[in-house]
């Protein structure tokens, strides 16, 4: 198994250059091999003609001194007439196996070409001449062998060129290739560790740009998830600290005997209080973490939204009654595609806000639509309002405006983000805006009807 990428890749390029020099080698050497045949063909041709010349002019015997004058010429000459061979240059080689049916068809005025069949050995040219109103056939035997030899030599060269620069190239550019990936790994492992600070560098718009900018924007998100995380932690270890103080100090003054005994039953109801403002909030996150796991039931269905709304109302009238509120109910028939259940912590949760952050005497207002698709509550309360900068921040856990002054039984800043994870479970949208001292408006949209 090869590890590396880089080597991987190399090996790669190697098969593919080496294949494809084998490849174009031999389909450049076939097609060219032809076309030198078909050239050599022709200028043999010529070349024959100028030698025949040469013959009438000089004779017989005047043409054999010729050519035992001339050590090195690139090819073999046959003269032959009817009765056989006439004269052949010195270097001629081949002295039978000139088919007689071959010499006939010339002395009978046939040009013979015979270069290109490559399964025969008479790779001749023989052309027919009259000399001294004698018919006479001149063969011509071409070297071929230099010929294809220097062709090769050439293709060699080229191939062997073109093979060494690639490779050196491939072996270059590779690097560069395999530079990005090797950076995203060493990224990915140095986020293994927990270096949430490693970003890739983006320098191509390619598929290792996206790969970068992915990979960037996730360890942003996993960045937030982690100061997440540890913010969730040190609010839980806050909120159960201060509780288990009070209790422990209160218990130990009463069991040394410190507490007056008329205190006592006070101290007994601040305990009880403290214990109960305990259970209630890690029952709240065993909700909201039952809530983001999706491990509560989701079983949505269509029901009348109106009448879940008044009842809710009717149900908390003792807190509402308490702060004299005035409550303005208006909604017509609505019906809602969602899971009841959840929604009624929703509803009560808005309310119980609605009522706890009122101010004596103050209203709330609950208004629902009906839009195309969707249906629309609109829930109002006057009272202390939330400050513009605390708006982006009340879905998000432990977060009160003002922590000091809301320190009550049931308040941990948990209600919102609760509602807020049942509303996106429904695909809903909340939203709130609030002006200070004045109002404080949600806005919760649903679907009216499952896809
Ligand atoms: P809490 O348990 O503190 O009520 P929530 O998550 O329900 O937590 O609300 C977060 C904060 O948003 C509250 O501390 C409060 O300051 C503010 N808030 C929520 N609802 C209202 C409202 N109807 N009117 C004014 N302020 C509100």
């Amino acid at each position: 198994m090869i590890r590396s990428i880089y080597l991987k890749n190399i090996l790669n390029y190697f098969f593919v250059i080496i294949v494809s020099l084998i490849l174009s080698f031999v389909i450049t050497f076939f097609i060219y091999q032809k076309q030198v045949i078909q050239m050599r063909e022709a200028e043999t041709i010529e070349q024959g003609k100028g030698i025949i010349t040469l013959y009438q002019r000089l004779g017989e015997a005047g043409f054999n001194e010729y050519l035992e004058s001339l050590t090195t010429i690139p090819y073999e000459i046959y003269v032959y007439k009817r009765n056989g061979l006439v004269t052949k240059s010195p270097q001629a080689s081949q002295t039978s196996g000139f088919d007689q049916k071959n010499i006939d068809y010339v002395l009978d005025g046939g040009v013979y070409r015979n270069l290109s069949d490559s399964g025969s050995h008479h790779k001749l040219i023989g052309l027919p001449f009259d000399d001294k109103n004698e018919r006479l056939a001149m063969f011509i035997k071409p070297s071929l062998k230099e010929q294809f030899s220097q062709i090769r030599k050439i293709l060699y060269t080229a191939l062997l060129l073109v093979l060494f620069l690639g490779i050196s190239l491939i072996l270059v550019t590779t690097r560069f290739l395999v530079k990005p990936i090797v950076r995203v790994t060493h990224a990915t492992k140095e986020l293994a560790k927990g270096n949430f600070q490693i970003r890739l560098p983006i320098k191509s718009k390619d598929e290792i740009g996206e790969l970068s900018k992915s990979f960037n924007f996730m360890v942003e998100e996993l960045d937030k998830t982690e100061q997440m995380r540890k913010d969730f932690v040190a609010n839980v270890s806050h909120e159960l600290q201060s509780p288990l103080t009070a209790i422990r100090g209160m218990a130990i003054a009463l069991k040394d005997g410190v507490v007056e005994r008329e205190e006592e039953k006070h101290y007994f109801a601040l305990i009880e209080q403290e214990s109960e403002r305990l259970s209630s909030l890690t029952k709240q996150l065993l909700n909201l973490s039952s809530l983001e796991a999706n491990q509560s039931p989701f079983q949505p269905k269509q029901y009348r939204l109106d009448r879940q709304l008044r009842n809710q109302l009717v149900a908390m009238q003792s807190l509402w009654m308490e702060k004299q509120l005035e409550v303005d109910f208006d909604i017509p028939e609505l019906k809602v595609f969602a899971d009841d259940s959840l929604m009624s912590q929703v509803w009560s949760n808005l309310f119980a806000n609605a009522i706890k952050y009122n101010r004596m005497n103050g209203r709330i207002t609950v208004r629902g639509y009906e839009l195309d698709d969707d249906v629309e509550v609109v829930i109002s309360n006057t009272g202390v309002g939330i400050p513009q900068n605390d708006l982006p921040h009340i879905f998000e856990r432990f977060y009160r405006v003002e922590k000091a002054h809301t320190r009550t039984t049931e308040s941990y800043g948990l209600g919102l983000a609760v509602v807020k994870r049942i509303i996106e479970l429904h695909n809903g949208e909340i939203s709130v805006t609030s002006v200070v001292g004045q109002e404080t408006v949600f806005v919760v949209r649903l679907a009216k009807q499952g896809n």
